[in-house]
């Protein structure tokens, strides 16, 4: 780029993608003198699905300074305290993975390790998730904001949001739009490219119009119109570890009790989830398409839902995987056209959070340097791979055997960074922490203790602390969380006086 200066940003794309980068840029780069233009066309729509969130998701409202009452209403949103799990270890089984902890520390040894060694040995039946808040909260279906502050047990859960995506893009397109960013509808026809360096100059739009811009971001979604059709970035492809390669998906009208947590259920040859938001319940069925036909797949998810359809079923196609860089020239990808992965654990928003996160911390302001690109792309390698290795968990911590979708786990050559993992918890319930990972012990320890991958020993600090003192203050910490769990409102009743739509 000859030039010195990113004068103008250019945003493909008025999806989730498009617009949560929008608002965040619009925000975090006021004084820049940076103008922002992001195109969407009419004609060809957003992707429509994608309901469920992580707790971060509540940072980057707040770094906006969005009002969380009145996104809720505006989004119809519903509190995520957690993803319940049906039939992943065995069929028949479930349990609850919450965002937060599974007890507090005792004598400074995670409280897990002390819970390991005792009901290893029988001394205790009480299952772990007696000792988190948000999983009790969650099969109470209760709900109230926890204090940040505080160091009691009944307070650490964190939450996150169940909410219509394509709301959320409106809400934060008028929240950009009031921070300077021009809007302009159109279809992308041709994209332009500088004759020497191949970085992109300006697209030519349908009704003749020209858009330039230094620098650009594509939101384009699965097809990543800069990032892949013109600059040919490539795609490293992950169906080998993630084979479920098609979804369809349906809402139905919400039932009572409204869940404060998604649930996932394992099928023969994919899984199902079930959101409920405030006016309707998302559904979808994710599927491998060599195990199941398209029809099969639609039928078995009508047959599941519990409320009166309120649209056609919708049917997806992707690819596991991620593009080999999402920063090549001056291009970065967001969203759908970096990658994706199984909405099984809710991770595509966050990606979406974590590379605008990223592009704003690296963002060029003289010219585009490619230790900038390069570190950009690492971390978004590294954060699609943590979350790729965190999904394949579930398919391959189970005893099901039960269909050649989950043979064809029990034979797999897993990921090393995931072997490993798997290995040191096994031995002595050690988590390894990753770099740039967005699952946190707490959620491995869900995972891997929901579906009975049991360790065979444990931390051998836990002898420091006597049986009695365990017992004791573990009965304290339970009683503690069902107490408040008793006083807590109902979720529904919580949104009511709080971010209900009407
Ligand atoms: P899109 O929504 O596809 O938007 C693309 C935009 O680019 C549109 O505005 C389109 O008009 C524009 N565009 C494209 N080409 C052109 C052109 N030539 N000219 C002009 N404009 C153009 N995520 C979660 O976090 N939680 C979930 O529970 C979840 N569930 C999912 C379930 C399924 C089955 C799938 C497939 C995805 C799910 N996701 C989920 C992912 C989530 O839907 C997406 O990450 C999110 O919606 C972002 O999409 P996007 O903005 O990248 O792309």
């Amino acid at each position: 780029m000859n030039r010195n200066d990113i004068k103008r940003v250019v945003i493909v794309g008025g999806g989730t993608a498009g617009w949560m980068t929008a608002a965040a840029l619009a925000n975090k780069l006021q004084g820049l003198a940076i103008d922002i233009e992001l195109i969407e066309s009419d004609s060809i729509g957003t992707v429509g699905v994608g309901e469920a969130t992580l707790p971060h998701i509540r940072f980057f409202n707040s770094a906006l300074g969005i009002d969380e009452a009145a996104f809720m209403r505006e989004t119809e949103a519903t509190i995520k305290l957690g993803i319940e799990f049906c039939d992943w270890g065995n069929v028949g089984e479930s349990y609850i993975h919450p965002f937060g902890d599974f007890g507090l520390p005792i004598n400074n040894v995670d409280f897990y390790q002390h819970w390991l060694k005792h009901f290893q040995s029988g001394a205790i039946t009480t299952p772990l998730h007696e000792y988190a808040a948000g999983v009790m909260s969650a099969k109470h279906n209760k709900f109230r904001i926890p204090e940040p502050s505080s160091s009691n047990i009944e307070q650490h859960y964190g939450y996150a949001y169940q909410f219509d995506s394509s709301l959320y893009a409106k809400f934060l397109r008028r929240y950009a739009q009031a921070k300077g960013v021009i809007r302009t509808e159109g279809k992308i026809v041709e994209v332009k490219q500088h004759n020497d360096t191949g970085e992109v100059v300006s697209l030519a739009l349908d009704n003749q119009a020209i858009i330039e811009g230094d620098f650009f971001v594509d939101c384009s979604g699965f097809r990543g119109l800069l990032i892949e059709q013109t600059l040919h970035a490539g795609y490293d492809d992950w169906s080998e570890w993630l084979p479920c390669n098609r979804a369809v998906a349906i809402p139905c009208e919400s039932t009572n009790p409204l869940m404060p947590y998604t649930r996932a259920t394992a099928k023969a040859a994919g899984w199902q989830w079930r959101i409920p938001l405030q006016h309707r319940t998302g559904n979808g069925f994710v599927y491998w398409s060599e195990h199941i036909s398209d029809d099969e797949a639609c039928s078995q998810l009508l047959s599941a839902l519990d409320g009166k359809p309120l649209a056609e079923p919708n049917q997806l196609y992707f690819k596991a995987g991620r593009r080999n860089v999402c920063w090549e020239k001056n291009v970065v990808a967001i969203g759908l056209s970096s990658g994706f992965l199984e909405p099984l654990e809710s991770t595509s928003i966050h990606l979406i959070q974590e590379g605008i996160t990223t592009l704003i911390e690296l963002f060029p302001q003289q010219r585009v340097q490619q230790q900038d690109a390069d570190e950009y792309n690492r971390r978004m390698a590294l954060n699609f791979e943590r979350v790729r290795d965190f999904l394949l968990l579930h398919y391959v911590a189970t005893k099901r055997d039960d269909s050649d979708m989950w043979r064809y786990f029990r034979n797999l050559t897993l990921p090393d960074s995931l072997q490993t993992k798997i290995e040191l918890w096994l031995s002595r319930g050690y988590i390894q922490r990753y770099e740039f990972g967005v699952f946190l012990p707490p959620s491995w320890i869900a995972v891997l203790l929901g579906q009975n991958l049991m360790p065979t020993g444990f931390d051998p600090r836990v002898n420091n602390t006597s049986d009695a003192e365990f017992i004791q203050t573990s009965e304290r910490m339970r009683k503690a969380i069902l107490n408040s769990v008793n006083n807590t409102p109902l979720h529904r009743e919580f949104l009511t006086g709080y971010g209900a739509a009407s």
